[in-house]
């Protein structure tokens, strides 16, 4: 049995007619459920099959419904209302419409990767070895962050009919998540990377501290190690090596994940509803342990964007061969570039199924072309043709 969402923004909906909207993807798209963006980053956005205007901003990160405040009483971080939220609740319309279709409504979240609020809270934000704080990311050990992250997560369970939440950047953003035009020009590599997106914070120092592990020691070492890399290039070990000749970095590095792994677990027993946790990144720039959170999460999600069947088939079978419940698979694919015709989109999808993936997950309803949701509609239709045991 496979099952089909689709990454979809609540402005598209709402500005193209959410009974159009939701009818088009439930009966021509074929979709089991759509995967809505409730807590969303900024963005530009170009809107191709909009009637009218083509653009669209978004120039905060912002909720897009509204919030049961008692939830945030005890929080320091508030939620931040888009102004379309305001007059209307938009997930709750679009809920309603999806209740009354059948349709399955995932909330789509990114708690974390959020420059309003790292503006707003810098003592919120990752701080890195040289005492800069990173825009747009927070950090997942901060008490704070985690206590914010748990109210909007209940909110999302308790007040909005979603019946699975996904986050995306439930983890360490790591180095690199600009909003202005990024001007680095040194070679970090992956010794580099890793090592700027330490995070050097109050609630980052007390869990090292908790497990005996000496922050400050570390951090004087990390500004050595960046400050002879910024000069001479990155090491030729591999990051791996690298870690495991260095134990306190190790250690720090395992510190991270545990908060990662801890996070997860806390707004999965909150939620009490089932969790999917989106992989961007990986275990040393952004404290992700597939394997712990494997243990705690009811889905994982992973892209598998490409215009070539056997390169998205390889991504899916390079994640499916570490994971111990090969069922938890969730495959990102591509509806956009470089797709370029019905038979690529087709195939694309037969690979990763092939592969064993059952769950499919299509980026974006607003940004692809009709032509694109018409090709997605076929690929869907022939990979259902074939799970029930027909020819595609
Ligand atoms: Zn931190």
């Amino acid at each position: 049995m496979i099952h089909t969402t689709m990454w979809t923004y609540p402005w598209d909906v709402l500005d193209e007619g959410v009974d159009r909207v939701l009818d088009f993807l439930a009966e021509e798209v074929g979709l089991d459920a759509i995967s809505l963006s409730t807590v969303y980053h900024t963005y530009d956005q170009l809107r191709t099959h909009l009637p009218g205007k083509k653009l669209f901003s978004g120039y905060e990160d912002a909720i897009y419904f509204q919030p049961q405040s008692e939830l945030y009483q005890g929080t320091k971080l508030k939620p931040h209302v888009h102004p379309m939220a305001k007059g209307l609740d938009p997930l709750r319309i679009i809920a309603d419409a999806c209740r009354r279709r059948g349709l399955e409504l995932i909330s789509w979240t990114v708690p974390l990767h959020n420059h309003y609020m790292a503006r707003q809270h810098p003592d919120c934000a990752l701080l890195g070895a040289f005492g800069d704080r990173y825009p747009g990311c927070l950090c997942p050990a901060n008490p704070e962050v985690r206590e914010y992250v748990r109210a909007l997560s209940v909110d999302l369970a308790i007040n909005h009919d979603v019946q699975m939440i996904e986050y995306e950047s439930l983890h360490y953003m790591g180095f690199g998540m600009f909003r202005n035009h990024a001007k680095v020009g040194v070679e970090l590599g992956a010794v580099g990377s890793l090592l700027m997106s330490l995070c050097f914070c109050v609630g980052c120092r007390q869990r090292a501290a908790n497990r005996g592990v000496d922050a400050a020691e570390l951090k004087d070492q990390v500004e050595k190690w960046l400050l002879d890399l910024f000069e001479e290039g990155p090491p030729v070990h591999s990051v791996e090596e690298f870690v495991a000749a260095e134990p306190l970095l190790g250690e720090y590095v395992q510190m991270r994940a545990d908060a990662v792994t801890s996070l997860a677990a806390e707004v999965k027993e909150a939620v009490k509803i089932p969790v999917s946790f989106l992989y961007m990144g990986n275990y040393y720039n952004n404290g992700i342990d597939r394997k712990a959170i494997e243990q705690i999460v009811d889905w994982v999600n992973v892209l598998c964007y490409s215009g070539s069947p056997a390169e998205a088939s390889q991504r899916a079978q390079e994640t499916l061969a570490d994971m111990a419940d090969p069922s938890m698979l969730v495959c990102g694919l591509n509806g956009h570039r470089p797709i370029a015709s019905a038979e690529q989109m087709r195939d694309i999808i037969a690979a990763v199924y092939e592969a064993g993936a059952r769950r499919f997950s299509y980026y974006n309803y607003g940004m692809i072309s009709r032509r694109n949701l018409r090709w997605i509609a076929a690929a869907i239709a022939a990979v259902r043709t074939r799970d029930a045991g027909g020819v595609p």
